[in-house]
């Protein structure tokens, strides 16, 4: 092995949150093409959940867990971290473009004094030792490739990258030593408020309703629920609902907020900014509902209605509602005839 693929895990109460498999199966690639070992680090406390479900993933697996790192500290998790990267000494150091990855990546860079790319889509290994990079720039209207010297650090968004490469492997099991709490700490987390999930509901839905300015108030946003509510969706917004105090920022896609990739994104009053569409172009299916033709969101929209939406989504709502009742609804008539029942609902 020439070196080693470092990944950075996040996990909650143990359950890997998907951006580490993502990050464990671009990890994997890429460690192959370099002729690497894939390696992972985790730290926090009561471990054990984590390490089951990391050692069968990666070649390499690097823990330091002790009660005191139950509650995140961005000083002292950093740290640690820059202390192991120290000495494992990775090529290629890949962390979530997540709340976690966005506060300690540029202190791990800094620290360990090894550039970082951000919010990175795609990565590349190119033949004569470098990586090509793909990012977001001018607030997503463009894209850049940028070609990158080993070592490397590397940050990337939820859905940016599959999980399909992982390979079942047993990794080494290396534990790392606590080094305790030291007592210059800046910083000491006194009580934890909220829910401190490192992955946003949106980003792992199939579908999403997503809300815009175009909702006028926020007792409109009733209308919206409901809408998510019959098809089975999550509610997502733009920017302005979650400044105007209508939604949590939990809610945002788009550049300040989550990258997302569903099935079906419902766009409703969206205008289609391009600090809005960087966060959901990769989704399957785009309908846009908005009642100016010329909305920007039409660009990327796969089926668009030109109308008021306080018209067309109750109308949605009402059709979708007869037709889930169709499906349920008992049926007494023979079975050749339930199927062409169900076949047309
Ligand atoms: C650095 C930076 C980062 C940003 N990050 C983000 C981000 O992460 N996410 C994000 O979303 N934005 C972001 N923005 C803001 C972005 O530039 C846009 O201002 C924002 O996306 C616009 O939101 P909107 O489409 O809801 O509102 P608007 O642009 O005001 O559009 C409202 C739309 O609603 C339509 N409409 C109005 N009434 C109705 C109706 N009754 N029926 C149907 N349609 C109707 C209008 O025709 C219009 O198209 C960022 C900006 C900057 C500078």
């Amino acid at each position: 092995m020439n070196g080693e693929v470092l990944v950075l895990a996040e996990h909650t109460a143990g359950e890997l949150d998907s951006i580490t498999l993502e990050l464990l199966g671009k990890g994997r690639e890429l460690a192959d093409a370099l002729g690497d070992r894939l390696s992972v680090v985790v730290v926090g406390r009561q471990l054990q959940g984590a390490i089951d479900r990391l050692a069968d993933k990666a070649d390499r697996l690097y823990y330091v867990d002790d009660p005191d790192l139950g509650v995140y500290n961005a000083e002292v998790f950093g740290e640690i971290l820059a202390a192991a990267a120290r000495k494992i000494a990775p090529r290629l150091f890949l962390m979530g473009y997540t709340y976690l990855g966005m506060e300690l990546g540029p202190a791990l860079a800094m620290q360990l004094e090894m550039p970082l790319v951000s919010n990175c889509l795609g990565i590349e290994l190119r033949n004569h030792g470098k990586v090509a990079v793909e990012r977001p720039l001018c607030g997503g209207t463009l894209r850049a490739r940028e070609e990158c010297d080993l070592p490397l650090m590397v940050s990337a968004p939820l859905t940016a990258f599959s999980a399909k490469a992982i390979r079942a492997c047993q990794a080494d099991v290396v534990r790392i030593p606590y080094p305790g709490e030291r007592r210059s700490l800046r910083t000491r987390v006194r009580e934890v408020v909220g829910n401190i999930s490192g992955e946003s509901t949106i980003a792992r839905s199939d579908m999403l309703v997503a809300v815009g300015r175009g909702m006028g108030s926020p007792d409109k946003l009733r209308l919206f629920q409901e809408l998510a509510k019959v098809l089975g969706a999550a509610l997502a917004c733009s920017r302005p609902v979650v400044d105007m105090g209508w939604l949590s920022s939990d809610h945002l896609v788009g550049l300040s907020g989550s990258t997302v990739r569903p099935r079906i994104y419902i766009a409703c009053g969206i205008s289609g900014a391009a600090q809005h569409i960087a966060g959901m172009s990769g989704s399957s299916t785009v309908i846009a509902i908005n009642k100016d033709p010329l909305a920007p969101i039409f660009n990327v929209a796969h089926h668009g209605i030109v109308g008021d939406m306080f018209d067309v989504v109750p109308q949605i709502i009402d059709e979708w509602s007869r037709r889930s009742s169709a499906r349920t609804a008992p049926v007494t008539s023979d079975h050749n005839n339930t199927n062409a029942l169900n076949r047309d609902a």
